[in-house]
Protein backbone atom coordinates (compact mmCIF):
# COMPACT_ATOMS: atom_id res chain seq x y z
CA UNK A 1 0.00 0.00 0.00
CA UNK A 2 1.09 3.51 -0.18
CA UNK A 3 0.50 6.54 1.83
CA UNK A 4 0.60 9.90 0.91
CA UNK A 5 0.95 12.80 3.61
CA UNK A 6 -0.53 16.06 3.06
CA UNK A 7 1.63 18.90 2.55
CA UNK A 8 3.82 20.48 5.02
CA UNK A 9 3.53 18.08 7.66
CA UNK A 10 5.65 18.45 10.91
CA UNK A 11 8.35 15.44 11.76
CA UNK A 12 6.49 14.61 14.98
CA UNK A 13 3.30 13.54 12.90
CA UNK A 14 5.11 11.92 9.78
CA UNK A 15 6.53 9.77 13.09
CA UNK A 16 3.07 8.76 14.40
CA UNK A 17 2.03 7.91 11.06
CA UNK A 18 5.08 5.76 10.44
CA UNK A 19 5.05 3.91 14.24
CA UNK A 20 1.34 3.39 13.51
CA UNK A 21 2.23 1.80 10.31
CA UNK A 22 5.13 -0.18 11.80
CA UNK A 23 2.23 -1.06 14.97
CA UNK A 24 0.21 -2.64 11.84
CA UNK A 25 2.92 -4.60 11.14
CA UNK A 26 4.29 -3.05 7.86
CA UNK A 27 7.91 -2.19 7.23
CA UNK A 28 7.49 1.78 6.04
CA UNK A 29 9.59 3.36 3.46
CA UNK A 30 10.06 6.89 2.96
CA UNK A 31 10.47 8.44 -0.25
CA UNK A 32 10.60 12.48 -0.06
CA UNK A 33 9.29 14.51 -2.89
CA UNK A 34 9.60 18.01 -3.26
CA UNK A 35 6.23 18.81 -2.21
CA UNK A 36 5.00 15.52 -0.34
CA UNK A 37 5.91 12.54 1.27
CA UNK A 38 5.31 8.88 0.15
CA UNK A 39 5.48 5.83 2.33
CA UNK A 40 5.26 2.73 1.14
CA UNK A 41 4.42 -0.11 3.38
CA UNK A 42 5.68 -3.55 2.62
CA UNK A 43 3.93 -6.14 4.36
CA UNK A 44 1.63 -9.23 3.75
CA UNK A 45 -1.87 -7.64 3.05
CA UNK A 46 -3.59 -10.77 3.50
CA UNK A 47 -2.57 -11.28 7.50
CA UNK A 48 -1.78 -7.72 8.52
CA UNK A 49 -4.79 -5.19 9.29
CA UNK A 50 -6.07 -2.98 7.25
CA UNK A 51 -3.87 0.35 6.37
CA UNK A 52 -6.87 1.79 5.05
CA UNK A 53 -7.93 3.04 8.78
CA UNK A 54 -5.02 5.45 8.05
CA UNK A 55 -6.94 7.34 5.64
CA UNK A 56 -9.09 8.46 8.59
CA UNK A 57 -5.73 10.63 9.77
CA UNK A 58 -5.62 14.01 9.80
CA UNK A 59 -2.00 13.98 8.01
CA UNK A 60 -2.89 11.82 5.87
CA UNK A 61 -4.09 12.75 2.33
CA UNK A 62 -4.34 8.96 0.44
CA UNK A 63 -4.14 5.67 1.07
CA UNK A 64 -4.21 3.59 -2.29
CA UNK A 65 -3.06 -0.13 -3.14
CA UNK A 66 0.11 -0.95 -5.92
CA UNK A 67 -1.42 -3.53 -7.80
CA UNK A 68 1.45 -4.29 -9.68
CA UNK A 69 4.19 -6.75 -8.46
CA UNK A 70 6.30 -4.13 -8.02
CA UNK A 71 5.61 -1.50 -5.30
CA UNK A 72 8.56 0.82 -4.36
CA UNK A 73 9.71 1.27 -7.82
CA UNK A 74 6.56 1.87 -9.26
CA UNK A 75 5.24 5.53 -10.64
CA UNK A 76 1.81 4.53 -8.40
CA UNK A 77 4.01 4.73 -5.59
CA UNK A 78 5.78 8.30 -6.03
CA UNK A 79 4.28 9.76 -9.29
CA UNK A 80 7.10 12.62 -10.09
CA UNK A 81 10.43 12.19 -11.28
CA UNK A 82 13.18 10.91 -9.07
CA UNK A 83 16.21 12.78 -9.28
CA UNK A 84 19.70 11.72 -7.99
CA UNK A 85 22.82 14.04 -6.60
CA UNK A 86 25.52 12.79 -7.41
CA UNK A 87 28.63 15.14 -6.24
CA UNK A 88 25.97 17.95 -7.50
CA UNK A 89 25.41 15.99 -10.68
CA UNK A 90 21.87 15.66 -10.82
CA UNK A 91 20.54 12.29 -12.52
CA UNK A 92 17.14 12.38 -14.03
CA UNK A 93 16.66 16.37 -13.68
CA UNK A 94 16.38 18.50 -17.24
CA UNK A 95 20.14 17.78 -17.63
CA UNK A 96 21.15 14.98 -19.89
CA UNK A 97 24.23 13.52 -18.07
CA UNK A 98 26.80 11.98 -19.60
CA UNK A 99 28.89 8.82 -18.00
CA UNK A 100 31.76 7.84 -20.39
CA UNK A 101 34.96 6.34 -19.83
CA UNK A 102 36.70 3.08 -21.35
CA UNK A 103 35.55 -0.50 -20.59
CA UNK A 104 38.25 -1.58 -18.03
CA UNK A 105 40.63 0.69 -16.35
CA UNK A 106 44.15 -0.60 -18.20
CA UNK A 107 46.65 2.08 -16.81
CA UNK A 108 46.94 5.50 -14.89
CA UNK A 109 47.99 7.23 -18.09
CA UNK A 110 44.91 5.92 -20.09
CA UNK A 111 42.60 6.28 -17.26
CA UNK A 112 43.81 10.47 -16.40
CA UNK A 113 43.55 10.78 -20.81
CA UNK A 114 40.27 9.56 -21.09
CA UNK A 115 38.93 11.44 -17.43
CA UNK A 116 40.25 15.12 -19.29
CA UNK A 117 39.01 14.10 -22.96
CA UNK A 118 35.56 13.39 -21.73
CA UNK A 119 35.36 15.98 -18.88
CA UNK A 120 36.48 18.90 -21.83
CA UNK A 121 33.67 17.34 -23.93
CA UNK A 122 30.91 17.56 -21.41
CA UNK A 123 30.55 14.40 -19.93
CA UNK A 124 29.85 14.95 -15.72
CA UNK A 125 30.95 11.14 -14.25
CA UNK A 126 33.58 9.08 -15.15
CA UNK A 127 33.15 5.02 -15.83
CA UNK A 128 35.53 2.15 -15.60
CA UNK A 129 35.87 -1.13 -14.40
CA UNK A 130 38.40 -2.43 -12.45
CA UNK A 131 36.29 -5.42 -11.56
CA UNK A 132 35.35 -6.86 -15.13
CA UNK A 133 32.90 -10.08 -15.66
CA UNK A 134 34.33 -11.14 -18.60
CA UNK A 135 33.14 -14.57 -20.45
CA UNK A 136 36.13 -16.20 -20.83
CA UNK A 137 38.48 -16.52 -17.79
CA UNK A 138 41.20 -16.40 -19.38
CA UNK A 139 40.50 -12.52 -20.76
CA UNK A 140 41.68 -9.11 -18.84
CA UNK A 141 40.23 -9.74 -15.59
CA UNK A 142 40.54 -5.77 -14.57
CA UNK A 143 43.21 -4.71 -12.17
CA UNK A 144 40.67 -4.69 -8.79
CA UNK A 145 41.82 -2.37 -6.12
CA UNK A 146 44.91 -0.62 -8.40
CA UNK A 147 41.97 0.18 -10.84
CA UNK A 148 39.93 1.83 -8.26
CA UNK A 149 42.73 4.20 -7.06
CA UNK A 150 43.53 5.03 -10.52
CA UNK A 151 39.67 5.90 -10.46
CA UNK A 152 40.17 8.15 -7.28
CA UNK A 153 43.01 10.11 -8.63
CA UNK A 154 40.98 10.54 -12.03
CA UNK A 155 37.67 11.76 -9.84
CA UNK A 156 40.48 14.37 -7.66
CA UNK A 157 42.24 15.28 -10.99
CA UNK A 158 39.06 16.20 -12.80
CA UNK A 159 36.49 16.76 -10.47
CA UNK A 160 34.44 14.31 -12.43
CA UNK A 161 32.23 11.23 -10.42
CA UNK A 162 33.01 8.03 -10.21
CA UNK A 163 31.06 5.38 -11.72
CA UNK A 164 32.83 1.24 -11.65
CA UNK A 165 30.98 -1.78 -11.23
CA UNK A 166 30.54 -3.98 -8.10
CA UNK A 167 30.78 -8.09 -9.56
CA UNK A 168 30.80 -9.44 -6.05
CA UNK A 169 29.26 -8.97 -2.19
CA UNK A 170 33.17 -9.49 -1.47
CA UNK A 171 34.29 -6.50 -2.73
CA UNK A 172 30.80 -4.36 -1.53
CA UNK A 173 32.82 -2.58 1.08
CA UNK A 174 35.70 -2.09 -1.03
CA UNK A 175 34.53 -0.67 -4.34
CA UNK A 176 31.66 1.47 -2.12
CA UNK A 177 34.80 3.30 -0.62
CA UNK A 178 36.08 4.47 -3.88
CA UNK A 179 32.76 4.75 -5.93
CA UNK A 180 30.43 7.67 -6.58
CA UNK A 181 27.50 5.10 -8.18
CA UNK A 182 28.14 1.10 -7.92
CA UNK A 183 27.14 -0.41 -11.51
CA UNK A 184 25.52 -3.92 -10.99
CA UNK A 185 25.83 -5.25 -14.60
CA UNK A 186 24.02 -7.42 -17.06
CA UNK A 187 24.96 -10.78 -16.01
CA UNK A 188 24.57 -9.98 -11.89
CA UNK A 189 21.25 -8.31 -12.68
CA UNK A 190 19.14 -11.14 -10.63
CA UNK A 191 21.77 -11.69 -8.20
CA UNK A 192 19.85 -10.50 -5.03
CA UNK A 193 22.21 -10.89 -2.19
CA UNK A 194 24.10 -8.78 -4.41
CA UNK A 195 21.46 -6.22 -4.92
CA UNK A 196 20.91 -6.41 -1.07
CA UNK A 197 24.29 -5.64 -0.34
CA UNK A 198 24.93 -3.15 -2.69
CA UNK A 199 21.61 -1.10 -1.40
CA UNK A 200 22.82 -1.47 1.91
CA UNK A 201 25.96 0.59 1.45
CA UNK A 202 23.85 3.58 0.77
CA UNK A 203 25.83 4.14 -2.40
CA UNK A 204 23.60 5.22 -5.52
CA UNK A 205 22.96 2.00 -7.71
CA UNK A 206 22.75 1.80 -11.53
CA UNK A 207 21.12 -1.31 -12.19
CA UNK A 208 21.75 -2.77 -15.80
CA UNK A 209 19.28 -4.88 -17.47
CA UNK A 210 20.00 -8.81 -18.05
CA UNK A 211 20.42 -10.28 -21.05
CA UNK A 212 17.20 -12.24 -20.90
CA UNK A 213 15.55 -10.02 -18.81
CA UNK A 214 11.77 -9.15 -19.03
CA UNK A 215 11.07 -5.55 -17.87
CA UNK A 216 8.85 -7.00 -15.08
CA UNK A 217 11.84 -8.87 -13.78
CA UNK A 218 13.78 -5.95 -13.86
CA UNK A 219 12.03 -3.85 -11.78
CA UNK A 220 11.44 -6.70 -9.43
CA UNK A 221 15.29 -6.71 -9.17
CA UNK A 222 15.18 -2.64 -8.73
CA UNK A 223 12.54 -2.99 -6.41
CA UNK A 224 15.11 -5.16 -3.62
CA UNK A 225 17.69 -2.09 -3.90
CA UNK A 226 14.46 0.33 -2.87
CA UNK A 227 13.26 -2.07 -0.14
CA UNK A 228 16.50 -2.36 1.00
CA UNK A 229 16.08 1.27 2.26
CA UNK A 230 18.12 2.76 -0.66
CA UNK A 231 16.26 5.17 -3.15
CA UNK A 232 18.82 6.15 -5.13
CA UNK A 233 19.01 3.47 -7.99
CA UNK A 234 18.73 4.00 -11.75
CA UNK A 235 18.03 1.41 -14.51
CA UNK A 236 20.17 1.26 -17.22
CA UNK A 237 18.96 -0.51 -20.61
CA UNK A 238 22.00 -1.94 -22.43
CA UNK A 239 20.65 -4.12 -25.63
CA UNK A 240 18.69 -7.64 -24.77
CA UNK A 241 19.88 -10.82 -26.51
CA UNK A 242 17.36 -11.62 -29.55
CA UNK A 243 18.02 -13.38 -32.79
CA UNK A 244 19.90 -11.01 -34.28
CA UNK A 245 23.05 -11.28 -35.33
CA UNK A 246 24.31 -8.11 -37.11
CA UNK A 247 24.77 -6.33 -33.93
CA UNK A 248 26.21 -7.36 -30.56
CA UNK A 249 22.60 -7.45 -28.51
CA UNK A 250 19.31 -5.31 -29.75
CA UNK A 251 18.77 -2.24 -27.74
CA UNK A 252 15.60 -2.13 -26.39
CA UNK A 253 13.48 1.49 -26.97
CA UNK A 254 10.61 0.04 -25.88
CA UNK A 255 11.93 -0.52 -22.47
CA UNK A 256 13.37 3.03 -22.23
CA UNK A 257 9.86 4.81 -22.88
CA UNK A 258 8.29 1.56 -20.94
CA UNK A 259 10.42 2.41 -17.21
CA UNK A 260 10.00 5.45 -17.66
CA UNK A 261 6.25 5.32 -17.92
CA UNK A 262 6.03 2.76 -15.28
CA UNK A 263 8.53 4.25 -12.64
CA UNK A 264 9.79 7.31 -11.12
CA UNK A 265 13.52 6.25 -10.98
CA UNK A 266 15.85 7.73 -13.57
CA UNK A 267 16.72 5.56 -16.84
CA UNK A 268 20.06 5.70 -18.73
CA UNK A 269 21.10 4.14 -21.78
CA UNK A 270 24.06 1.92 -22.25
CA UNK A 271 24.40 2.33 -26.53
CA UNK A 272 27.81 0.97 -26.43
CA UNK A 273 27.19 -2.51 -25.48
CA UNK A 274 23.87 -2.65 -27.02
CA UNK A 275 25.56 -1.57 -30.67
CA UNK A 276 29.17 -3.38 -30.32
CA UNK A 277 30.13 -1.68 -32.41
CA UNK A 278 31.12 2.52 -32.53
CA UNK A 279 29.67 3.86 -35.55
CA UNK A 280 26.25 3.12 -33.94
CA UNK A 281 26.50 4.24 -30.56
CA UNK A 282 25.95 8.29 -31.72
CA UNK A 283 22.39 7.82 -33.45
CA UNK A 284 21.45 5.11 -30.51
CA UNK A 285 22.15 7.64 -27.79
CA UNK A 286 20.16 10.11 -29.64
CA UNK A 287 17.58 7.90 -30.21
CA UNK A 288 17.33 6.49 -26.34
CA UNK A 289 16.71 10.45 -25.32
CA UNK A 290 14.35 11.03 -27.68
CA UNK A 291 12.52 7.68 -26.21
CA UNK A 292 12.86 9.38 -22.66
CA UNK A 293 16.40 8.20 -21.34
CA UNK A 294 17.81 10.91 -18.64
CA UNK A 295 21.53 10.04 -19.48
CA UNK A 296 23.91 7.98 -21.24
CA UNK A 297 26.74 5.79 -20.42
CA UNK A 298 29.03 5.51 -22.99
CA UNK A 299 32.66 3.61 -23.77
CA UNK A 300 35.55 5.92 -24.47
CA UNK A 301 39.21 4.66 -24.76
CA UNK A 302 42.24 6.75 -26.50
CA UNK A 303 43.35 4.01 -28.77
CA UNK A 304 40.19 1.77 -29.24
CA UNK A 305 41.98 -0.61 -31.56
CA UNK A 306 44.10 -1.88 -28.96
CA UNK A 307 41.56 -1.58 -25.75
CA UNK A 308 41.95 -4.55 -23.54
CA UNK A 309 37.99 -4.93 -23.52
CA UNK A 310 35.16 -3.59 -25.79
CA UNK A 311 37.71 -1.77 -28.26
CA UNK A 312 34.96 -2.42 -31.05
CA UNK A 313 32.49 -0.43 -29.38
CA UNK A 314 34.50 2.37 -27.97
CA UNK A 315 34.55 5.77 -29.29
CA UNK A 316 37.74 7.53 -29.95
CA UNK A 317 38.08 11.21 -28.47
CA UNK A 318 36.62 12.50 -31.42
CA UNK A 319 34.06 10.53 -31.98
CA UNK A 320 32.83 11.25 -28.37
CA UNK A 321 33.25 15.24 -28.86
CA UNK A 322 30.45 14.85 -31.73
CA UNK A 323 28.38 12.87 -29.63
CA UNK A 324 28.25 15.30 -26.66
CA UNK A 325 28.19 17.75 -29.09
CA UNK A 326 25.26 16.82 -30.75
CA UNK A 327 23.38 15.30 -27.38
CA UNK A 328 24.33 19.51 -25.76
CA UNK A 329 22.78 20.83 -29.19
CA UNK A 330 19.68 18.76 -29.86
CA UNK A 331 19.31 16.19 -32.37
CA UNK A 332 21.14 17.37 -35.39
CA UNK A 333 22.66 20.88 -34.05
CA UNK A 334 25.46 21.82 -35.12
CA UNK A 335 28.27 23.76 -33.40
C1 LIG B 1 30.54 -2.76 -18.87
O1 LIG B 1 29.88 -1.74 -18.58
O2 LIG B 1 31.71 -2.72 -19.27
C2 LIG B 1 29.84 -4.06 -18.83
C3 LIG B 1 30.52 -5.20 -18.66
O3 LIG B 1 28.53 -3.93 -19.01
P1 LIG B 1 27.35 -5.04 -19.11
O4 LIG B 1 27.16 -5.54 -17.72
O5 LIG B 1 26.21 -4.23 -19.64
O6 LIG B 1 27.79 -6.10 -20.09
MN1 LIG C 1 32.45 -2.95 -21.70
Amino acid sequence: MIIVLKPNITKKEEAAVLKEIEKLGYKPHVMRGVERIVIGAIGDERTHRNLETLMTWPQVENVMPVQKRYKLVSREAHPPNTAINVRGNVIGGRKVQIMAGPCSVEGEKQLLKTAEAVAAAGATILRGGAFKPRTSPYEFQGLGEKGLKMLDKARRETGLAIITELLSEAHAELVAEYADILQIGTRNAQNFQLLITAARTGKPILLKRGLSMKIEEWLLAGEYVLSNDNCNLMFCERGIRTFERATRHTLDLNAVALVRERTHLPLIVDPSHAAGVRSLVLPLSLGSLAAGACGLIVEVHPDPAHAMSDGAQSLDFAMFEELARQVRGGVGAKA
